[in-house]
């Protein structure tokens, strides 16, 4: 920078008129504005605009700033201005001033100045230059103003502020990075060599030092016993700022009142720090080497700092507390048995725990940042976001009940339950939510639940079906009762006599059917129904059917009905496996209820070869049967709806009992039915050891019996124990032309013989009183007369029976009641073969 070295004298020529007058007012006018510079706060100048900055008017205040009186530095007498200037700064100031002079502007500069005392002083500095007539700057003129002051708040607020910033950060204070470089920043506005932080519990009355950066004070404090007789307790207890000179420490030594450790400070300062009116601890300063480092200005400036610091040692408590309590709950919850979550404002999962991921079956990844809503189960009524709201109003939820889809399919109901954690303002924080699953103990209620309710339907059938039952089994025997009654009167007509006997017969029968039916159901419940296959020539088997089809239309008194039978042709000469017992049952009921439920058109049985099953349908044109309750007639006590067919009777386990044959014997029983159309029941079995029949058809039922079939020669002897029986069968067999005798036992049997009644045929009563039973005689009969043809008869026709009859030598089997074409027709047989 070039500055001119004219040198400038300020004189002010004024015409006047009167010379002292001139004088007078130009004295008036100096003394006044002299007063006035003088008084203004701050230096005014004047000074050349050379290289010294040569001052050539200073006021008052020059030496209250600088130290140096005007007088000394005018016209650089001891010292220029220039000089003063700290050397750091000075360039710049100069660059400043010229530039803003050059364009004739006002400059305003901060800059330091060296003080007479050597302390470095902030200054700012407003002026102007004077220009003369000639062009040239004549001089500069303006004034300085102190503003150490307010430069040195600026960096003691610039120091807090990054403080504050450190303290934003994670704080750290074991390993001291934290106040090492707090301490750094201290320096940075006063002498930090000597920086100590205390912590101090009050609790514990216990003074722990958080970091020094004196060897020495670290050494002693681990080898306090009594913390009261530190310098630093002493600011805690008085709850103010302590500053203290060397010689002040060593007089407070001395009077016994501290105990001091090591060489004695030069200066010391202890700040307290304070959170709301409580002590927390102290910061302390000293300057082992000047005793004018610390003066009110960074005692105050350290006060300032001390309260950011214990923001941060409060803040960094709260975090730590909320760490040790966050890692509490953590463990706790992670390491639950149960399934645990955590939820955010909007119900994201936060966390959720390894046993939550097992039931739900997902790994962590798929979970993270999903909301809660999406892993609830889509059939459930639920408002989810309704819920939330309640939850976090609420503050917890209990025992709410859930379903869950978990990842791998399957829905899982639980019951749920959780508290909110708030933060330390009381704001939400997240819920904690553990859930349990109950799908098995839900699952089992349900089965419970069905169960009784199945027992209780079940119950409530039994009853029903016992009600009906008895009613079923009074009505025929109050007949057959009444009947017999009535038998008794000998004046009754012959014709009225045959009536009362054929209606007890038909009632007698019912019952029959009705305890059949019992037995077999029974049997069935139990697991122990046999069944007995036997080869069945389908034709045959048909036509005896037909004539009890027919029977049964006649005992009905259904004969208008028409009744066909079909049988495909691939079945008419073939014959197969089956048990021709149950089969008949079947269709025998299958029949009886087709005739029962129709009152006009026809029933039709029709018998068919599909795949390799027979099939076997009846057909009726009836009533019909409701959809809904096609499945349950197949149920034991179910009956359609009374209301519906009231006038029909009937037990309501016939298609029970036909349903479980079915299905014994490998094969279906189905229906088909439209409501006042008629229905179709279908029974299919399978064709087991299907064959053809080379022999011609015979036997038919339709080859009606003639009287007097045979010329009277044959002996046919009946073993029965009652006499009523005997005079049925009698009775039945006579007319055709047969020599009839009656045995009641095994003894009139060998009587008979011996007597010369040498029977062709024996129509033997497997059940006898006494001793020995009809299969025994079967056996003793064959072995002495191997010729001699013995029928069994018995009542409750089993298969058993039938069975054991065979096996003792009995030729064939009839069951009782015993049907009169049947016994007919297989006397017949046996003694025209003999
Ligand atoms: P029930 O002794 O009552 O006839 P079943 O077990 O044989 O007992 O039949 C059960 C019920 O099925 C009957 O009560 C009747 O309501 C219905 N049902 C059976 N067969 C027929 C049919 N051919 N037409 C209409 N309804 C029928």
């Amino acid at each position: 920078m070039k500055i001119s070295h004219q040198a400038t004298i300020i004189g002010t020529a004024i015409d006047i008129t009167t010379r002292k007058e001139t004088e007078k007012q130009l004295n008036d006018s100096r003394r006044e504005l002299l007063a006035l510079m003088n008084n203004i706060p701050g230096i005014t100048f004047r000074c050349l605009y050379d290289e010294y900055w040569t001052m050539t008017f200073l006021s008052k205040a020059f030496s209250q700033v600088t130290g140096y009186w005007p007088e000394e530095v005018l016209w650089n007498k001891k010292i220029s201005y220039q000089e003063l200037i700290y050397s750091e700064d000075r360039d710049a100031v100069m660059e400043s001033v010229a530039s803003a002079v050059t364009k004739k502007e006002q400059y305003q500069i901060e800059y330091r100045i060296v003080c007479k005392s050597g302390e470095i002083r902030w200054v700012f500095e407003q002026g102007n230059a004077y220009i003369g007539k000639d062009h040239q700057i004549e001089f500069i003129e303006g004034i300085i103003l102190d503003i150490n002051d307010r430069k040195y708040a600026e960096e003691v607020q610039h120091v807090v502020g990054r403080i504050a910033g450190l303290s934003m950060e994670e704080v750290d204070f074991e390993n001291h990075i934290y106040f090492e470089k707090v301490r750094e920043l201290i320096s940075t506005i006063m002498n930090a060599e000597h920086l100590s932080v205390l912590y101090y519990n009050n609790l514990a009355h216990d003074l722990k030092l958080l970091y020094s950066s004196d060897a020495i004070i670290k050494k002693d404090l681990d080898t306090v016993d009594a913390p009261e007789k530190t310098l630093t307790y002493k600011v805690i207890s008085e709850q103010k700022s302590v500053f203290l000179t060397e010689e002040q420490i060593k007089n407070l030594d001395r009077k016994g009142k501290i105990i001091h450790y090591g060489k004695p400070a030069k200066q010391w300062i202890g700040i307290p720090m304070q959170l709301s009116g409580g002590n927390i601890g102290a910061v302390v300063l000293q300057s082992y080497s000047s005793e004018n480092d610390y003066s009110e200005k960074e005692l105050q400036a350290l006060e300032i700092i001390a309260q950011h610091l214990v923001l941060a040692i409060n803040r960094k408590d709260a975090v730590n507390a909320l760490k040790e309590r966050e890692s509490y709950y953590r463990n706790l919850y992670m390491n639950l048995p149960e399934s645990y979550h955590s939820m955010d404002e909007e119900g994201n999962l936060m966390v959720v725990n390894d046993k939550w991921l097992e039931t739900l079956t997902y790994k962590w990844d798929e979970v993270l940042g999903r909301n809660f809503s999406e892993f609830l189960s889509r059939d459930m009524d639920f408002d989810f976001k309704e819920f939330l709201e309640n939850f976090k109003r609420q503050g917890s939820v209990s025992d709410v009940q859930l379903k869950l889809q978990r990842k791998n399919k399957g829905i899982i109901n639980v019951v749920y339950t959780g508290p909110v954690e708030y933060d330390q303002l009381g704001n939400f924080f997240k819920t904690h939510c553990v859930f349990t699953n109950v799908t098995q103990i839900k699952n089992a209620e349900n089965t419970m639940r069905l169960a009784k309710e199945k027992a209780e339907e079940n119950d409530k059938l039994k009853s029903a079906f016992l009600a009906n039952m008895s009613h079923e089994i009074r009505s025929p025997m109050n007949a057959i009762l009444g009947f017999a009654d009535l038998l008794k009167d000998s004046s009754i007509s012959n014709a009225k006599r045959e009536r009362f006997t054929r209606l007890i017969n038909e009632r007698g029968n019912d019952l029959l059917r009705i305890i059949d039916d019992i037995i077999d159901i029974s049997k069935l419940e139990a697991g122990s129904l046999k069944f007995f296959p036997e080869t069945v020539r389908i034709y045959e088997f048909l036509e005896n059917l037909e004539v009890s089809f027919k029977q049964e239309q006649a005992r009905k008194k259904k004969e208008d009905i028409s009744f066909v039978m079909d049988c495909g042709p691939e079945l008419r000469d073939v014959s197969f496996s089956v048990d021709a017992v149950r089969l008949r049952q079947i269709l025998m009921n299958l029949f009886s209820n087709a005739l029962k439920f129709t009152d006009s058109g026809y029933v039709k049985l029709m018998v068919d070869k599909k795949a390799n099953q027979v099939v076997f349908s009846v057909l009726d044109t009836g009533i019909g049967i409701p959809d809904d309750q096609k499945e349950m007639i197949f149920k034991r006590f179910h009956q359609v709806d009374m209301n519906f067919k009231s006038s029909r009777s009937g037990t309501s386990i016939g298609l029970a009992v036909s349903f479980n044959l079915a299905r014994g014997m490998g094969g279906n029983l189905q229906v088909e039915s439209t409501e006042g159309e008629g229905s179709t029941f279908t029974l299919s079995l399978p064709l087991k050891d299907m064959k053809k029949i080379r022999k011609s058809r015979k036997n038919s039922p339709k080859e009606e019996t003639t009287r007097n079939q045979f010329s009277g020669e044959q002996n046919v002897l009946i073993v029965e124990d009652d006499y009523d029986s005997f005079l049925y069968l009698k009775n039945v067999i006579q007319p055709l032309n047969l020599n009839i005798q009656w045995a009641k036992n095994g003894d009139e049997l060998f009587q008979t013989i011996r007597e010369g009644f040498t029977p062709d045929l024996i129509l033997m009563d497997i059940r006898l009183p006494g001793d020995i039973n009809g299969l025994q005689l079967t056996q003793i009969i064959k072995k002495k007369f191997p010729a001699i043809i013995v029928i069994a008869q018995t009542a409750f026709a089993m298969q058993e029976d039938k069975k054991k009859a065979r096996e003792t030598g009995c030729d064939d089997f009839i069951a009782k009641p015993v049907s009169k074409k049947l016994l007919i027709v297989i006397v017949s047989k046996y003694l025209q073969n003999s």
